[in-house]
């Protein structure tokens, strides 16, 4: 079933205990369309970068099968550029530049052949354009997945509130979850943002796995314990590829097959944080990501009787 993506398409210089990059290609909705390809062949987007950005970096995702149609260019200005840096436990960083630049005035322009799509992903953006994209659509998709940060919750939260009423999934970090809800545990702070408008609630916790709730339902998806955890950065985004493509690829919304989609969103994150920004998932074979599903089962599968 058809996928449109729609986020930053960027310019990332990130810095991590394990070394610093210049600018290198990073966005939410690279890393999402990128962990998407992998579930589904049929995945558009809807961004825009400006005439500095690689035409490489684009043809690696028409090669991913993602149709770059609704990729607006725009002549003489520049890509959305933002900078982080990781603290010691890579859990939490600071932003230390977000240059808004072609994102400032982004007009979310849906090509003809766009509409009718199923699943609809919503990116990090400001809310008003996420909103935007909704209103777009001739036709609501079965599916509509978002993600936000903070920085919106600072300076938009009203629009935010606005576009949550219209969304089925909202993912967000667990500090995000506190901020929005004013509420320390994250199961009030479900409940209370699920009475916003999305009925599915994802909470990541970085290397603390991700819970999904919906009503008094609830589950929990480990991260795969690493080796190496390079750079953290785009691991939500690609969560959120995983989830939506797999979601996409077998057309099922119900709760069960979110639970499975969760395992296959975490797999996908659990690759891109192993090499700094979309190197790591630009090139996954199908032996590497079957063997990580095969080890999120062995970490989770337990056969216990219910009682003693
Ligand atoms: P994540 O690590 O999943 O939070 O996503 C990091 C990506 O989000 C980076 O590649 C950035 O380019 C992108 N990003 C950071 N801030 C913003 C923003 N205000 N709007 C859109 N994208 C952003």
């Amino acid at each position: 079933m058809s996928l449109l993506v729609v986020g930053s398409v960027a310019f990332d210089a990130i810095e991590t205990p394990f070394g610093k990059t210049d600018k290198i290609v990073g966005g939410a909705a690279s890393y999402i369309s990128l962990a998407a390809s992998y579930f589904t062949k049929s995945t558009n987007l809807v961004a825009v970068v400006g005439e500095d950005f690689p035409q490489a970096f684009i043809d690696h995702l028409n090669q991913h099968g993602v149709d770059t149609t609704g990729l607006q260019v725009k002549k003489g200005e520049k890509s959305f550029f933002w900078s982080g840096k990781y603290h010691t436990d890579m859990n939490s960083r600071d932003t230390l530049v977000t240059e808004l630049n072609v994102l400032a005035d982004f007009d979310p322009i849906v090509p003809e052949a766009y509409q009718n799509c199923e699943f609809l992903m919503l990116g990090n953006l400001t809310p008003k354009v996420q909103q935007t994209v909704i209103e777009r659509l001739q036709k609501r998709p079965k599916l509509v997945v978002m993600d936000t940060m903070n920085f919106w919750m600072e300076v938009a939260l009203d629009d935010l509130k606005e576009t949550l009423k219209k969304v089925d999934v909202l993912t967000i970090n667990d500090e995000e979850a506190r901020q929005l809800s004013g509420e320390y545990s994250l199961v009030k702070a479900a409940a209370k943002i699920q009475e916003m408008g999305p009925k599915y609630l994802i909470i990541k916790k970085g290397e603390n796995g991700a819970l999904l709730f919906h009503g008094k339902e609830v589950f929990f998806a480990p991260a795969l314990p690493l080796e190496d955890v390079f750079d953290p950065t785009g691991a939500g985004d690609t969560f959120a590829g995983g989830f939506i493509g797999y979601l996409a690829k077998t057309g099922d919304i119900s709760f069960e097959n979110m639970k499975n989609a969760i395992i296959f969103g975490s797999a996908m994150a659990s690759f891109c944080v192993e090499k700094f920004g979309t190197e790591r998932i630009i090139n996954l074979s199908q032996a590497e990501l079957d063997a990580r599903i095969q080890a999120f089962r062995n970490l989770v599968r337990f056969d216990i009787p219910a009682t003693l």
